[in-house]
């Protein structure tokens, strides 16, 4: 049934419906309120609280233009408890007679403290009678996702419209999760699950409503859910389908690298090793990503897979997110794989035109065996001579349309390169079901042996010299120390210029303490110089920025400084400390926060005191900021959802996920509307 059914859906409005995907009444259906208002009752002035939404009810006292940096409107509304400012600046000759004194009006919008007590700013509002005052809404008030020309009432007039359809069987959904699942769950049906959320009835708190356990709401979310897993389970399936050069060989070189290194593998890195191993000597393109907290030890994994391809005769690509972090594995790899006869090639984007031409003409004759590089690695101009395997490293914000378009690129006469993802934002088992359900995951849940936890303290910036003369003892007992200074607002430019002045700061008071410098401006050879000499021992204290945030490996360095550390998410500080404690001997980290901490702020430094295990402090993360934060938005494929929320129903995701294997099985069928549904035809990834 298409939307033009409804009554008010001219060609103009079903234009504005087709910008929200909406072309039928079942996908108005689907079009879920994105959250509820409160309107149930009328809140008095004078017990209003700043932050809130409320419906409120007075009478205009005083409404004039105001002329400051910019035109205003202000209107004066009281009630007899007290006053509150209207404040408009998008406003004309109507609205202005509209507002004038003596009006009574109802007002919703959010309340908020300005310089002469309470205000709203562009609230909703209308004209009342006397006798109009008291009349309250009866159930919460859905609010929909929008677009530009479509009211919110016209779009509750339309779901109006269908819920009615549907509630006289008008209008018929079917039923996507076959009945014998469906039974299994204990799900409420579909119908009342949308007409519930569309129309929550009068008793409903806007609470209940959000809460967890909600069943209707739950119901939808599983749905969700089950229809997003079963999009990138496809898409899986789908890349398995493709060649991939299998590579099967003996394992010399990986041997006679292992033989070389000066430890021995943990048995956790033996696992993931032989994981990807079975993967790579398949005829299809591997799709994994290895999850290990910082220091847990990918990078030599990492060297592993790249020798199974080089043996096999092939090339392998390694792409870090910086120059920096990139820089370092060149210099690594370079060193781990010469000595076996491997050349390896360094592309960036910061190469001379000559040295990137020598590089490239490597890779496409084939010289270069493994190449390293930031993501200039994928630009057209690199082409390979025979690549089998492409791994990315420390990127949690790579995301499905990154990775499939990776795959697309390394084809080459009809066989795709196996892809490898590491990353050290590891998130619980049950939430990576869901949003890597397209990937097959290994992770390395052990640190190697002899690593001391950090031991971590939180202190005011009032305390600094006293942080200045415990890294002055740490250099003179030749402990290597970094300096981090951390983002003042939201500048680049004004954290490097921090760096610099603590570096000066720093260089004076501590005369004799070896202070070097590294922050994002400076050229990357400079960089790398710095860098180099911080690892070689020529220097014992390194001011930096957040440049060394990911990746950077010093086992020499053993106390970290952090400064404005109250500004970082916990994802960064994790980061940011797993720069020290790689050795074997005991290190501290010393978080400094300025002026007075927020709630949350004490909260995330309070987890990195009590804890140095990557997956608590994730799940703190999680629960602090919730999985579009911690996973970038849009960058898991998983985090437009539209009712389910991968934080609040984590509980249903292993049910999701076995579910969506038993349907791929066994009702192949269902998965194609049911996707359709909920991701709508321009979302599919599989269309990429
Ligand atoms: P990450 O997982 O954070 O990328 P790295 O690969 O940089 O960690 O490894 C951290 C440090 O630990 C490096 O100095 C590396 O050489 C060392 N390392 C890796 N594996 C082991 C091991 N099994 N035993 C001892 N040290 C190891
Ligand atoms: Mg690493």
């Amino acid at each position: 049934m298409p939307v033009t059914a409804l009554k008010g859906v001219g060609p103009k409005v079903a234009e504005r419906l087709a910008r929200l995907d909406i072309h039928t009444v079942e996908e108005l259906l689907f079009h879920l309120p994105l959250r509820y208002e409160d309107r149930t009752h009328v809140t008095p002035i004078g017990a209003l609280q700043a932050g809130s939404e409320a419906v409120i009810v007075g009478k205009v006292e005083l409404t004039e233009i105001r002329f400051g940096r910019r035109r205003m409107l202000l209107s004066r509304l009281s009630d007899g408890t007290g006053f509150i400012t209207l404040r408009f600046f998008h406003f004309n000759a109507r609205q202005q007679q509209a507002l004038e004194r003596g009006v009574e009006l109802r007002c919703f919008g959010e309340v908020r403290r300005g310089k002469v007590g309470l205000e709203m700013t562009h609230p909703e509002y209308r004209q009342v009678d006397i006798d109009e005052r008291v009349i309250d809404e009866a159930s919460l008030t859905p609010i929909y996702p929008t677009t530009e020309g479509l009211h919110q009432l016209s779009l509750r007039n339309l779901t109006d419209q269908a819920l009615q359809r549907l509630q006289s069987n008008q209008l018929h959904l079917q039923e996507l999760i076959p009945a014998a699942m469906r039974d299994d769950s204990e799900l409420p049906s579909l119908r009342d699950s949308l007409l519930f959320l569309h129309r929550p009835p009068p008793e409903v708190s806007l609470e209940s409503l959000t809460a967890p356990d909600h069943p209707m709401r739950q119901r939808l979310a599983f749905e969700e859910l089950l229809a997003h897993t079963l999009s990138l389970r496809q898409l899986r399936n789908r890349v398995r389908r493709h060649q991939a050069p299998a590579l099967r060989q003996q394992g010399r070189l990986s041997s006679r690298f292992l033989a070389a290194l000066e430890f021995d593998l943990t048995a956790a890195q033996q696992r993931v090793i032989a994981e990807i191993e079975t993967d790579l000597s398949q005829a299809s393109p591997m799709q994994r990503l290895v999850q290990g907290d910082v220091g847990a030890g990918k990078t030599v994994v990492a060297a592993v897979a790249v020798l199974n391809a080089v043996e096999a005769g092939y090339q392998a690509a390694v792409m870090a997110p910086t120059e920096l972090l990139a820089e370092q594995h060149y210099r690594n790899f370079r060193q781990w794989l010469t000595p076996l006869g491997v050349e390896v090639a360094w592309l960036s984007g910061k190469l001379k035109a000559a040295e990137r031409r020598t590089a490239l003409q490597a890779l496409i004759s084939g010289s270069a065996r493994v190449v390293i590089g930031t993501h200039a690695l994928f630009q057209d101009e690199v082409v390979f001579q025979k690549l089998a395997l492409v791994i990315v490293d420390e990127q949690h914000r790579f995301g499905v349309h990154q990775r499939l378009s990776l795959h697309e690129k390394g084809r080459q006469d009809g066989l795709y390169p196996h892809q490898l993802i590491m990353t050290a934002t590891p998130i619980p088992r049950t939430l990576s079901m869901a949003v890597y359900a397209d990937l097959d995951c290994s992770v390395i849940d052990e640190l190697p042996p002899g690593r001391q936890p950090v031991d971590t303290v939180v202190v005011p910036g009032t305390r600094r010299d006293e942080v200045v003369a415990r890294v002055h003892r740490a250099c003179r007992e030749n402990k290597q120390v970094y300096w981090v200074c951390t983002l003042i607002e939201e500048s680049e430019l004004l954290q490097c210029q921090a760096a610099e002045d603590t570096a000066a700061v720093l260089t004076e008071a501590l005369v004799d303490v070896r202070v070097g410098l590294v922050h994002g401006r400076m050229k990357s050879e400079a960089k790398d110089v710095v860098m180099q000499a911080f690892k070689s021992g020529e220097i014992d204290l390194l001011v930096a920025t957040t440049v060394i945030e990911v990746g950077v490996d010093v086992p020499n360095a053993s106390l970290m400084i952090i400064e404005n550390a109250e500004r970082l998410g916990l994802a960064q500080l994790h980061q940011l400390r797993g720069r020290v404690g790689r050795g074997n001997q005991a290190s501290a980290c010393v978080l400094m926060y300025h002026g007075r901490l927020t709630g949350p702020a004490r909260e995330r430094l309070a987890v990195m005191r009590e804890t140095t295990d990557g997956f608590k402090i994730a799940r703190k993360d999680l629960e602090l900021r919730g999985p579009g934060e911690v996973l970038g938005t849009r960058q898991t494929g998983m985090l437009q959802l539209r009712v389910a929320d991968l934080q609040r129903d984590k509980s249903l995701i292993p049910e999701v996920s076995q579910l969506a294997e038993r349907m791929l099985r066994e009702h192949p069928d269902c998965i194609a509307p049911l996707i359709n549904r909920w991701l709508g035809s321009a979302n599919r990834y599989g269309n990429v």
